[in-house]
């Protein structure tokens, strides 16, 4: 008897088009649209923003993102495996929105952006640091992490990263929870890629600030829950904290009054930085839909204790 897959998203046209796509690679299988009293071998889904998880007979949840935080929080029966997406073109765009933070923070434009508001021409100017010189720390070396420090290194910048398991990886240096400190000393941009899980959550706070180098970089592309809010004004108020990139909050949108919307040295992106590519998520998740069927290991599988 085929298998059933129901997808559920917010907007009824996304959800057209998925189900056109996965048609094309599982022919055999039954895929619709969700609705409340079906049965399906498995659920589709980007946030667990409904009841769905109560759906007969679900016995995998794809999601079509990296992160799993809401997945965890929902209540999804502890026999049901889930599984995310890995990597899946989602590595180069957060590279590329970390490069931008790393010679926004280099070239000195934050200076030079105010500089040019009140029509300043700043000609003894000298560039802050040579070139790719600047040490980068990343924060979680997994699917994405990983990427962007080895990227990173092969453009010839110093880089550490920071890992629940030890790494021994041969351009990056590597650190786990032992070795938290001097990872921090190294890090004069610090790029946050760790998943939200009960022990990273607020772990950008105070206490790692004051271990930064003065004047360091903070680059948080993760999940809102990383940063503890109200440490980040303070820390750049005393200047230890030159500036930040952010594009995750912990309610999004960021509301209108909240103080980063003013604070010129904070840039805002709306939690865009690497955004779920259709047509990879499609052959991620159909290869490991047939994996499953197959008695093969699937990929992306969530640890439920560790939380990601
Ligand atoms: P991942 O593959 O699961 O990698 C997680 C990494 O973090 C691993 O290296 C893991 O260590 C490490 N880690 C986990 N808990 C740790 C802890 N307590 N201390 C130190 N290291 C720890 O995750 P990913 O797919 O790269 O995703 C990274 C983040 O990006 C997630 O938060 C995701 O939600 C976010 N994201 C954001 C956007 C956006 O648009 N802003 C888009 C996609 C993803 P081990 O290697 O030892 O397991």
């Amino acid at each position: 008897m085929s298998k059933s897959i129901a997808i559920y998203h917010s907007d009824a046209s996304y959800v057209d088009a998925l189900l056109q796509q996965f048609k094309a690679k599982l022919p055999q299988h039954h895929i619709v649209p969700w609705q409340s009293d079906i049965s399906a071998d498995y659920l589709i889904t980007w946030k667990p923003d409904a009841p769905i998880f109560s759906t007969n007979g679900v016995r995998v949840v794809f999601g079509l993102g990296a992160g799993v935080d809401a997945f965890l929080g929902a209540d999804i029966p502890s026999t049901v495996q889930i599984v995310r997406l890995e990597e899946a073109g989602m590595g180069k765009q957060m590279l590329e929105i970390a490069l931008y933070g790393i010679l926004h923070h280099a070239r000195d434009m934050i200076r030079l952006n105010q500089a040019q508001r009140q029509q300043q021409w700043l000609a003894e100017s000298t560039p802050k640091t040579l070139p790719f010189s600047s040490k980068i720390g990343v924060m979680g070396l997994g699917q994405l992490g990983g990427f962007v420090a080895t990227a990173l290194a092969q453009l010839g910048y110093s880089v550490s990263g920071y890992s629940r398991r030890l790494k021994q990886w041969d351009n990056v240096t590597c650190y786990d929870e032992s070795g938290f400190s001097q990872f921090l000393a190294d890090s004069e941009v610090l790029i946050n890629l760790l998943p939200l899980t009960a022990e990273t959550t607020d772990i950008l706070n105070q206490a790692v600030f004051e271990q930064l180098p003065h004047g360091a970089y903070l680059i948080n592309i993760a999940r809102g829950g990383h940063l503890k809010e109200p440490d980040l004004l303070p820390a750049l108020q005393s200047g230890q904290l030159s500036g930040a990139l952010l594009d995750v909050f912990k309610e999004e949108p960021l509301p209108q009054h909240h103080p980063f919307w003013a604070d010129s040295r904070i840039i805002i992106t709306p939690h865009l930085a690497a955004i779920t590519l259709q047509d990879e998520a499609v052959v991620q998740i159909s290869r490991n839909i047939i994996a499953y069927e197959n008695g093969q290991e699937m990929t992306g599988v969530v640890n439920r204790q560790l939380g990601y």
